[in-house]
């Protein structure tokens, strides 16, 4: 009986100090996907996994799919082995099964990251219209879903018929707060962002769940004369996912203001964080 409690309490022991001790918290397990995208995907691709890496919070893996036009029916990614994907893929179609997958995936409570012109892909795939909640370019129109962007304080249906997805002239504009989150904490009730595009004009079903920033689009550099919601959380059963509208690559990874900017960079890895299910630690500095 002694020997019994004895090796009991040895055995509470060996197990407090898991529970006790602060360790650092194990790196996030991400998974980047790119290799197709009308945008400059070499250079994308590699900046958001150092951005990711730099950071030292995440194991980082960097999927490219075959090229353009390429046999796509063995492309897959295990999805449900990491915490978050961060979707920078604009190209063909992916195969049913990791259609399938993707689906699996978000519905089980998976994070995902849209990334800029992610939100360009798969128009005919509605259920990744549904994960977007807004897309544009590759057709869009009316068909797709309404325009949404800020009335006053509030989000407003446009039904209007047009093509979905423009943006003026690139330049730096003001990232204006619109709810708080746990992404949000970190950074001032607005901030700027380097030069870039401004998304407007983006349509699709609309789900948005809440909108973390908005930016206006001004006419005169040709945008839509409307507050864009740029940064937003969607509403897809249990998954937890971040569109992040932001980040136009630049020609070179040394030519790259978009996504070299600090709030891009803390913005992209809290919004990863929150959608691995990890609270937000990377903090904002403008002197970054
Ligand atoms: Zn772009």
């Amino acid at each position: 009986m002694k020997k019994y409690i004895i090796s009991s309490f040895l055995c509470l022991l060996a197990l407090l100090p898991s529970a006790w001790a602060s360790k650092p918290e194990a790196p996030v397990k991400a998974v980047i996907i790119s290799g197709q995208n009308n945008h400059n995907w070499p250079v994308s691709s590699v900046t958001l996994e150092k951005i990711l890496k730099d950071s030292g919070l995440f194991d980082v893996t960097l999927v490219y799919s075959p090229g353009q036009g390429q046999d796509m029916s063995g492309f897959n990614v295990d999805f449900k082995s990491y915490d978050v994907v961060i979707m920078a893929y604009n190209g063909d179609s992916w195969n049913q099964k990791m259609q399938d997958d993707f689906v699996e995936y978000a519905r089980n409570g998976g994070g995902i990251v849209f990334y800029h012109a992610a939100d360009n892909a798969f128009r005919n795939w509605e259920e990744y219209n549904r994960m977007i909640a807004l897309g544009g370019w590759e057709g869009r129109n009316e068909n797709d879903g309404p325009y949404v962007y800020f009335k006053g304080r509030k989000l407003y249906r446009d039904m209007t018929p047009g093509p979905g997805g423009s943006h003026g002239a690139q330049h730096e504009y003001t990232m204006n707060r619109r709810s708080r989150h746990p992404v949000t904490k970190a950074f001032p009730k607005h901030w700027i962002h380097a030069q870039d595009e401004l998304y407007d004009h983006m349509r699709g079903p609309g789900n948005i769940k809440k909108v973390l920033y908005s930016a206006y689009a001004d006419p005169q550099l040709g945008g839509s004369g409307h507050e864009e919601p740029l940064v937003f959380t969607v509403d897809y059963g249990k998954a937890r996912i971040m569109h992040i509208m932001i980040g136009h690559a630049g020609p070179t990874t040394a030519i790259n203001p978009a996504m070299d900017c600090p709030g891009f960079k803390t913005l992209l890895l809290r919004s990863a964080q929150w959608c691995a299910g990890r609270r937000p630690t990377v903090s904002y500095s403008s002197e970054n």
